[in-house]
């Protein structure tokens, strides 16, 4: 019976980049009949080269392979368990790079187009898919160059306002990390009803000699450009704070880093030249955006910037900031925990368009969409993606987890798992919590997919 049915109703995926391919073979593998859409090379992008799927579009690096101590090793080591495309693939035409998995880029996407096409589940149309369909199962994994017409059809039906066009993302600080003796949690004059509310900032202080310094430091740091063909419409109401500080000196201390409205517990006679704000990321607690911070400082210069905020000099970054052309939903009110768009369950998301970041967070999410479509057709739910593995810390995330109103996107990071409980926190315990928070992820991983 579930085999007569997966094999009369297809699994529509749009889109064979990282998150398409992988999706696309995982369903074949469960028996699935996948039509995989692609609209290159028809239709072009300005950041693809080729028309080949898995295509890597800039650096060549899925970054850390260490398993125990990096979350996104991590999710390579689950994907590995659940027979990833994208891992074997990578695997098979891997290059040395110390810790980091690099591949040969063309190579590995060769291989990637060769297993899919070759696949007698997978039927492969090159065509631009322009509607969101009312009918059949579907998967949009598009990415963060999503083609416009595509782009217009989910505004049509999310709202204008649930699909952005450009990323602007802050720095994001583990929560552990910032010196709490420095600074203090407040809302700007106390607003909120409640107690929580009121003290959902947390503000680091600084005299006119560090604001002075920070802004030196901001102008003078190596800056990103944007890739040809990336910037239209880019500067609405998303300046990069060293283009603010190019503006004037006195720029950021009228905006993001004004410092009204806030007293110091800890110095409550000195008034502050300027504030740092950071604000709750995550439901957890554990991870904080320093608001207003968008910025195109190289990665380097970032960090050692943003440590000379008091209260930061210690800091660790889950992630640090950006501003890119990037497509995404705001998952997090748009999707259920099976990537299913609420207001069309036919469709889900998957890949960087769901508001992951990254070739392997993008692949990750598609290899979820791919097994969760899959399950469907065969007329089986997936039990629910246990939270505490990098999966479903992440996939947990974007569906739920993050703040709807802020929501940019996100890479795997230790600052979405829940706590080991027992643990030391700070920078000493480190390496025993990461283990224990990957050792438990591989468990309740293994667990999961021993039950499919
Ligand atoms: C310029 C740039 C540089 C980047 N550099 C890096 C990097 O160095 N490292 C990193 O980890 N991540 C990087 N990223 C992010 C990267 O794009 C993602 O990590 C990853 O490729 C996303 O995977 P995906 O499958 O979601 O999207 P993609 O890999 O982009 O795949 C989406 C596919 O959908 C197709 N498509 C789009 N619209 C339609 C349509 N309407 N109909 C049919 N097909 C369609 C596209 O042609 C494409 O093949 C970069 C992104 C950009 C834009």
């Amino acid at each position: 019976m579930d085999y007569i049915r997966a094999m009369t109703e297809k699994l529509h995926i749009v889109g064979g980049g990282m998150a398409g391919s992988e999706a696309a073979w995982q369903a074949a593998e469960k028996g699935v009949h996948v039509v995989l859409h692609e609209m290159r090379p028809k239709v072009k992008t300005f950041a693809h080269r080729t028309e080949m799927f898995g295509e890597m579009v800039c650096s060549n690096s899925f970054r850390s392979d260490d398993d125990e101590q990096n979350a996104v090793g991590l999710l390579h080591w689950e994907m590995r368990a659940a027979d990833s495309l994208i891992m074997t693939s990578a695997n098979t035409h891997r290059l040395p790079a110390g810790g980091a998995l690099a591949v040969d880029r063309d190579p590995f996407a060769e291989t990637i187009t060769q297993k899919l096409k070759s696949h007698p589940n997978v039927e492969v149309s090159y065509e631009e898919v322009t509607e969101l369909p009312d009918q059949g199962q579907w998967i949009f994994a598009t990415g963060p160059l999503t083609s416009e017409a595509l782009g217009a059809a989910i505004q049509k039906e999310t709202g204008a306002d649930r699909l952005a066009f450009f990323d602007a993302i802050a720095p994001i600080v583990y929560a552990e990390s910032i010196d709490m003796s420095v600074a203090w949690m407040q809302s700007r004059y106390d607003k909120g009803e409640t107690e929580e509310e009121r003290k959902a900032y947390l503000n680091c202080p600084m005299t006119k000699d560090q604001y002075e310094a920070f802004i030196d430091a901001l102008l003078a740091a190596d800056k990103t450009e944007f890739h040809d063909g990336e910037t239209a419409g880019y500067f609405d109401g998303c300046l990069p704070i060293e283009v603010m500080a190019e503006r004037g000196r006195e720029t950021l201390r009228h905006g993001p880093m004004k410092p009204v409205g806030l007293t110091n517990p800890h110095k409550p006679e000195e008034k502050a030249y300027a504030v740092v704000q950071l604000r709750r990321d995550n439901a957890l607690g554990t991870l904080f955006n320093i608001v207003g911070f968008q910025t195109k400082m190289k990665y380097g210069a970032q960090t050692a910037v943003f440590k000379m905020i008091p209260g930061l000099e210690d800091a660790f970054f889950a992630r640090l900031g950006g501003i890119h052309r990037n497509t995404f939903l705001n998952s997090p009110t748009l999707l259920d925990d099976q990537m299913r768009l609420k207001s069309k369950p036919n469709i889900r998301f998957a890949g960087q368009v769901t508001g992951v970041e990254g070739y392997v967070e993008s692949a990750s999410m598609g290899l979820l969409a791919g097994r969760m479509a899959a399950a469907e057709i065969l007329g089986a739910e997936l039990p629910v993606v246990p939270q505490d593995s990098a999966h479903g810390a992440l996939i947990h995330h974007i569906t739920g987890g993050a703040e709807a109103k802020t929501f940019q996107p996100m890479n795997v990071n230790f600052g979405l798992f829940r706590p080991v409980d027992g643990l030391k926190g700070g920078r000493r315990g480190r390496k025993d919590r990461y283990k224990a928070y990957t050792d438990r992820a591989k468990s309740v991983w293994s667990e999961w997919l021993s039950g499919q």
